[in-house]
C-alpha cells in the first residue's frame, strides 16, 4: 500500500476535495487525490492524462448525472452541430460545482480503445496551496509475470486472442522476440494504444523565426 500524505502540513490548506479514482473494470488500479476546491474539470482531465492515460491526445469526457463535460479541442458550436441535441458542456467548470461530496461520476479517455474510470467525491481534504492537484495514495503496481517463462514482466505484448489490448506479460529476454510490445506501467492504460507512461504535452513553438 502506498504512502498517504498527512492531512495538515505547511503549504496545505483545508480547501480541497478528496477524490477517489479507480479503473472501471480493474479495481486494482486506484488513486486518492486532493483536488483544490476551485480546480476545474479541465485541470482534473490534465492530471489524469499526465499520471495515467495520455498516449496520443485522444478526446475525453466526464459524465456527471445526465451531463457530459467534453474535452474541447473544437469550438463548442461545432460540437453541438456534430452531436445534435445531446447535452454537452465544456470542462471549464469547477469540480466542486458538479461533484459535491458523495457524488459519483465517470470519465472516458479515448472513444476508440477507451479507458473508463470511476470517480467518487469523498468529502473535504487539505489541498495544495499552489492550486495543484496532489496525489495522496495510489495502488502498488500489480504483479505481472512473463507469459513465456514466468520471470517478472517488464513489457506487455499481444495475447493470442486479443490484438487490441496487449495483455501478455513479457520479461526483457522474451520481449526481444516480440515485434509488438509496450512497457509495463502502473496504469489502467498499460498495454493500450501506444501508452508508455511518459506524459505527453503539446510543445509550443516559441521560435520567433
Ligand atoms: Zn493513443
Ligand atoms: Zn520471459
Amino acid at each position: 500500500m502506498a504512502k498517504a500524505a498527512p492531512r495538515e502540513e505547511p503549504g496545505r490548506v483545508d480547501k480541497g476535495i478528496h477524490l477517489f479514482v479507480e479503473d472501471g473494470y480493474r479495481p486494482e488500479y486506484w488513486m486518492h487525490l486532493a483536488v483544490p476546491e476551485n480546480a476545474q474539470l479541465l485541470d482534473l482531465d490534465q492530471y489524469l492524462r499526465d499520471i495515467w492515460l495520455e498516449c496520443c491526445l485522444h478526446l475525453s469526457s466526464f459524465f456527471v448525472g445526465r451531463a457530459e463535460y467534453k474535452y474541447q479541442i473544437f469550438e463548442m458550436d461545432d460540437f453541438l452541430a456534430a452531436f445534435g441535441d445531446r447535452e454537452l458542456d465544456s470542462m471549464e467548470v469547477e469540480l466542486a460545482l458538479v461533484a459535491p461530496p458523495g457524488a459519483r461520476f465517470s470519465y472516458w479517455y479515448d472513444y476508440g480503445t477507451t479507458t473508463e474510470l470511476r470517480l467518487r467525491s469523498l468529502g473535504k481534504v487539505a489541498a495544495d496551496r499552489s492550486g495543484r492537484i496532489s496525489l495522496l495514495a495510489r495502488n502498488d503496481a500489480p504483479a505481472n509475470d512473463c507469459s513465456m517463462c514466468g520471470a517478472p514482466a517488464t513489457w506487455v505484448g499481444p495475447a493470442e486472442d486479443d490484438w487490441i489490448a496487449m495483455t501478455a506479460g513479457l520479461c526483457d529476454n522474451c520481449a526481444l522476440a516480440s515485434e509488438y510490445r509496450l512497457p509495463v506501467v502502473n496504469s489502467p492504460r498499460c498495454g493500450v494504444c501506444a501508452y508508455d507512461g511518459i506524459p505527453l504535452h503539446i510543445v509550443e513553438d516559441d521560435d520567433p523565426n
